[in-house]
């Protein structure tokens, strides 16, 4: 067994920065777009990373947190690893501090993309081949644009749905691979910069812009419709497609007044009834904007996106913010559309587009607006400032 263990540097910059709270991971299932919930996270970062060169070719995965010491075994040096029942390529590195071990997986971006590309849009066959590769430059993409962007942590990026969900070399698949190795290097950018490329699993129609989230608009990252030449849908054999919860009166007031914080709710106060729920705005795309609940103790409203963790059952929020509220008897119905929060590509409809005959650059360009695909530029010392 072999870890590196970087000490005392970081012991002393952990001291005063939040450590991260990552669940012991293991045993992850593929997740097809469809079933998982695939929500970005919404930037909680040190610093936005801009840079439109790369200023390396590795990306130093968070794949960890442990109080004690990690078990690793290695089988070359501190190479080919396995730790927490996942096999790693790359390095593992350790960073120990008074609180605790992060656990690292440093790895050629070209190989993190081979432990994300599966379990971010399924496994699927030749003729989806092409949506591989979209998601493999918007996955390169991603993980570019977010180096150094979890730099208090120790690493860049999370191995989980706050960035991109990573498990390691198991889940590698070969035609995966091949629609790495055939857009290897290349990126999305807008004006010569690397763009934010979100993805979510089914927009249900309509794309959706940053404004879900409260925050501002991006020109390459504004509202599509994602509909076919015959009007349809590209994404309509999502099972996501369509959707319904529903709640009793008792039920809803009981979630609710769990859940207004998560929803970041205008205010928080103790109810025993609800009376009402307004959608009084909406996006064009036709997510809410606003939605106002109205109690016997008086109303309060939840914003945007945030409106999927107000009707939260058990920790488990709505797929997606495009729906509408109805109440008869006893009982509230939500009846939705789409999948995550919306913004940038819609990969059941890139899978669908693939299968239509687009290939990978026309599926990005449908979903990220005025975009190229070009190579990365690397930083050498000869282009450094
Ligand atoms: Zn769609």
């Amino acid at each position: 067994m072999h870890f590196f263990v970087l000490f005392p540097l970081l012991a002393v910059f952990f001291a005063c920065a939040p450590l991260p709270s990552l669940a012991p991971s293991g045993g992850t299932p593929t997740t097809l777009p469809e079933q998982s919930e695939r929500d970005k996270p919404q930037p909680q970062k040190d610093e936005p990373p801009k840079q439109a060169i790369a200023e390396r070719q590795f990306v130093d995965v968070g794949i960890g947190f442990e109080k004690a010491k990690p078990k690793i075994e290695c089988k070359n040096s501190n190479t080919d690893c396995l730790y927490n029942g996942k096999n790693y390529r790359g390095e593992i590195l350790v960073l120990s501090a008074d609180t605790g071990n992060t656990v690292i997986n440093r790895i050629a971006v070209e190989d993190y993309l081979k432990g994300v590309v599966p379990h971010e849009i399924g496994k699927l066959g030749k003729d989806g081949f092409e949506a591989l590769k979209a998601q493999a430059v918007a996955a390169r993409t991603y993980a570019y644009h977010h180096l150094g962007s979890r730099k208090s942590l120790g690493f860049d990026v999370f191995a989980d749905t706050r960035d991109q969900v990573y498990n390691g070399r198991d889940g590698e698949d070969s035609l995966v691979n091949a629609a790495i190795l055939g857009t290897q290097n290349l990126v999305i950018k807008y004006k010569g910069k690397l763009i934010e490329a979100f993805y979510h699993s089914t927009c249900g129609g309509n794309t959706d812009s940053p404004e879900v989230w409260g925050q501002e608009q991006k020109p390459y990252l504004v509202s599509v419709s994602d509909l076919d030449e015959n009007s349809r849908e590209f994404c309509y054999l999502s099972k996501y497609m369509s959707w319904e919860e529903k709640f009793s009166d008792a039920e809803l007031v009981n979630f609710m007044q769990k859940n207004t914080a998560n929803a970041r709710a205008d205010k928080i106060f103790a109810f025993g009834k609800i009376d009402q729920i307004f959608v009084t705005e909406k996006f064009k795309s036709g997510r809410i904007k606003r939605l106002v609940v109205f109690t016997d103790k008086g109303s309060f409203e939840v914003f945007g996106d945030r409106v999927r963790w107000l009707f939260a059952r058990d920790g488990k929020i709505l797929p997606s913010a495009l729906f509408e509220v109805s109440h008869s008897g006893k009982e509230w119905k939500v009846a939705g559309k789409g999948s995550g929060h919306g913004i940038g590509m819609c990969q059941m409809g890139a899978i669908a587009r693939a299968k239509a005959g687009q290939n990978f650059e026309q599926i990005l360009k449908a979903y990220f607006t005025d975009v190229m695909i070009e190579n990365i530029s690397f930083m050498t010392e000869q282009t450094k400032p």
